[in-house]
């Protein structure tokens, strides 16, 4: 499973029941979360997220609406006992932030948190498994802002299990099958690898693009994803707003998601003003019809 869920989907301030950015990565069994907003972990218990799954938390920057939940999740997850260390990704001062407020309250963890700085203007790799890769660049925005690529790493062929067996190769050479090697079989004879695997599936992707003005230097990074999430503060009428405060409006997500030739745009970070929301996706959908609200409870299978 490859996919993410929407826990909120506001701008600055919790409203029309909406609560501020956060989101959950899942992949298979692992979970990762992408800002962590007030009331984050209301919508966990509402959402029914596994909370001790979670073991990387990253955070696109400094405003209010994407961390000021992240100490009360830190300090419940003490409290529920985890011992398994967190990793924290986000600006320098986080960290000092987390200290400060957890050596007032003289707490001490049960965990260890692991803290990488994401530096103005850097770009890479943050975390690399086997079979996942997160990359991190930068957004345009009023202080530092980093958005997120979620990466599939598929390097193995696909065994085509009937003809491996039709063929004689025995099941402990399936390892050199998936790696591409041709393999000698029962009989001794050559078997071409192309007749009995599939080339890996393509590597799927998810990228978020944080809080942001209109910037097509995003488009790289996000370039042919699977989904996007891309914020819209705004219609398209308060385009002189949004560049005012770096944020988006719905047409300028859809261009950039046009652009990029994603299969599917994800749109949030609504502002308070907005009531009803339908309207952003309807205007969005006038550039890029495969576009849907983020909303939240929502589950986006990538
Ligand atoms: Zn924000």
């Amino acid at each position: 499973m490859f996919a993410v869920t929407i826990l909120g989907n506001n701008s600055a301030v919790p409203t029309n029941e909406r609560y501020p950015t956060s989101q959950v990565v899942t992949y298979h069994d692992r979970l990762f979360m992408i800002d962590c907003g007030e009331g984050t972990q209301m919508q966990i218990a509402r959402y029914k997220i596994r909370r001790s799954k979670i073991d990387h938390i990253f955070i696109s920057h400094l405003h209010g609406d994407h961390y000021f939940g992240l100490i009360g999740l830190i300090n419940s997850l003490s409290l529920i006992g985890r011992v398994n260390p967190l990793y924290i990704y986000g600006s320098p001062q986080l960290k000092e932030i987390i200290d400060l407020q957890l050596n007032c309250a003289a707490t001490v963890l049960n965990f260890k948190i692991i803290f990488t700085p994401l530096l103005p203007e850097s770009t890479g790799i943050l975390l690399e498994g086997k079979d996942m890769r997160v990359h991190y660049f930068n957004t345009q925005h009023r202080i530092p802002c980093f958005g997120f690529l979620f990466e599939e790493i598929k390097n193995k062929r696909k065994i085509l299990p009937d003809k491996a067996r039709e063929s004689g190769i025995p099941a402990a050479y399936f390892s050199q099958l998936q790696q591409g090697k041709d393999c000698i079989n029962k009989e001794g004879e050559l078997i071409k690898n192309e007749l009995v695997t599939e080339p890996p599936t393509p590597a799927r992707k998810y990228a978020y693009c944080a809080d942001t003005l209109y910037d097509e230097q995003l488009i790289p990074h996000i370039y042919q994803s699977d989904l996007v999430y891309h914020e819209t503060t705004y219609l398209q009428d308060q385009l002189h707003r949004a560049t005012q405060r770096f944020h988006s409006t719905t047409l300028q997500a859809a261009t950039i998601a046009l652009k990029a030739n994603v299969k599917k745009l994800i749109i949030g970070h609504f502002s308070s003003k907005y009531e009803d929301i339908n309207s952003f996706e309807e205007e969005c959908k006038t550039i890029f019809p495969n576009t849907e609200l983020a909303v939240q409870g929502a589950t986006f299978c990538i």
